[in-house]
């Protein structure tokens, strides 16, 4: 549909949960919740059809979905999804960081898999929706947040490999904790043994479950070697750093450069990837875009000039990187630790996402 009208949060029908939580029950439920365990009373959803476009948009009662065993998604993954987060200001309002952008990557996503795209306006809008309806749920506490799952995905019952002419989208919202309840912990990473995330001119710039499909058995075996991510390989050459299962890496040098791996269309373009860059830039860093082999990367750590190395997404904002392993090396990284350009940024990140910081460069969207 080229021809789509303005779409606000009011087109979203209310229809309200009976059975919602209640104050007490909500905060009980918010108390120390694991990552996406707890949902709030309430999900957006809207149904798309070949003949008539997206439409039916409604916030319903959270609850499960009714599916034809014959559904798209469940043979051939016809789906994507985002993950953006809600943040509780001092002052009590809601605000969201870039979700633009997360509108804009599940269009571009959605293309990729052949399913048809919301626009970002109606994206915005039902967060918005979900939000004035669910906004007691976005916590309050420290570095809690309420984070938001937004999924397209083909329901139409056909066995037939073709895209769906039928099409849901769904967003849901979970209240999450502090990523790092003890205080930030630098990771252990695993370097993927024979097995690659994604190929060239296959989805691996699309944020489908299928990708992290196939990430969970390397993901397995990094924590059987007793490291808790996965760091991924070019699949073309086993030879270049790629990306985790689902967060981007960077490495800071010793001469005060920034090196992260360039974007091919195998690596997933983080919006937390492109702040980080912003604000190292903004900061006077270089910051440089490039292909970096494992063999140089562990030639840096061993020598000295990689002193720190951090990952970056939504879920754990920055998360610092103690070790590199493999069955043939285990390299530290500097003395272990947490590095200070690493932290810097993490605190210049959270510092706008919660508004302890001024967002000069107009990242957070009021929505409540
Ligand atoms: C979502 C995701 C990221 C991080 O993206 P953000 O927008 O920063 O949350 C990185 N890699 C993969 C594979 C992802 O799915």
């Amino acid at each position: 549909m080229d021809v789509s009208p303005t779409v606000t949060a009011a087109d979203y029908a209310l229809i309200r949960n009976p059975d919602a939580a209640s104050p007490t029950q909500r905060t009980a439920a918010m108390e120390a919740p694991a990552f996406g365990m707890v949902f709030t009373d309430h999900m957006a959803r809207a149904t798309w059809t070949l003949d008539g476009g997206w439409a039916d948009r409604r916030i319903v009662p959270f609850e499960n979905l009714s599916l034809h065993p014959g559904a798209t998604v469940l043979h051939y993954s016809q789906q994507v999804f985002e993950g953006l987060k809600a943040y509780r200001w001092a002052d009590g309002s809601t605000r969201l960081f870039r979700p633009e952008g997360n509108a804009r990557r599940m269009a571009a996503s959605a293309a990729r898999l052949g399913l048809p795209a919301i626009t970002e306006e109606d994206f915005l809008a039902s967060v918005e929706a979900l939000l004035s309806v669910d906004g007691d749920w976005v916590p309050s506490e420290g570095e809690s947040s309420l984070y938001l799952r937004p999924v397209i995905m083909g329901t139409e019952a056909c066995l037939g490999v073709r895209p769906s002419q039928e099409v849901e989208y769904l967003l849901m919202a979970c209240p999450v904790g502090a990523y790092f309840s003890g205080g930030v912990r630098p990771v252990s990473i695993w370097v993927a043994q024979g097995f690659h995330r994604a190929g060239e001119g296959g989805t691996g710039q699309a944020k489908t479950g299928g990708n992290y499909a196939g990430s969970l058995m390397p993901q397995q075996q990094a924590q059987d070697n007793g490291c808790d991510q996965v760091l991924f390989l070019d699949a073309r050459k086993d030879k270049y750093i790629e990306e985790l299962g689902g967060m981007n890496v960077f490495a800071v040098r010793r001469d005060g450069t920034i090196w992260t791996p360039r974007v091919t269309g195998t690596i997933l373009e983080g919006v937390t990837r492109a702040s980080v860059i912003e604000l190292l830039r903004t900061e006077g860093r270089e910051v440089i875009e490039r292909d970096i082999s494992l063999e140089e990367l562990r030639a840096g750590i061993a020598d000295g000039s990689v002193v720190e190395l951090f990952a970056c997404g939504t879920a754990a904002v920055i998360t610092p990187i103690a070790r590199l392993v493999s069955p043939d090396f285990d390299e530290l990284v500097a003395d272990g630790g947490p590095g200070a350009l690493t932290m810097h940024l993490r605190g210049r990140l959270t510092d706008i996402q919660y508004g302890r910081a001024d967002d000069v460069h107009g990242w957070m969207r009021r929505v409540n």
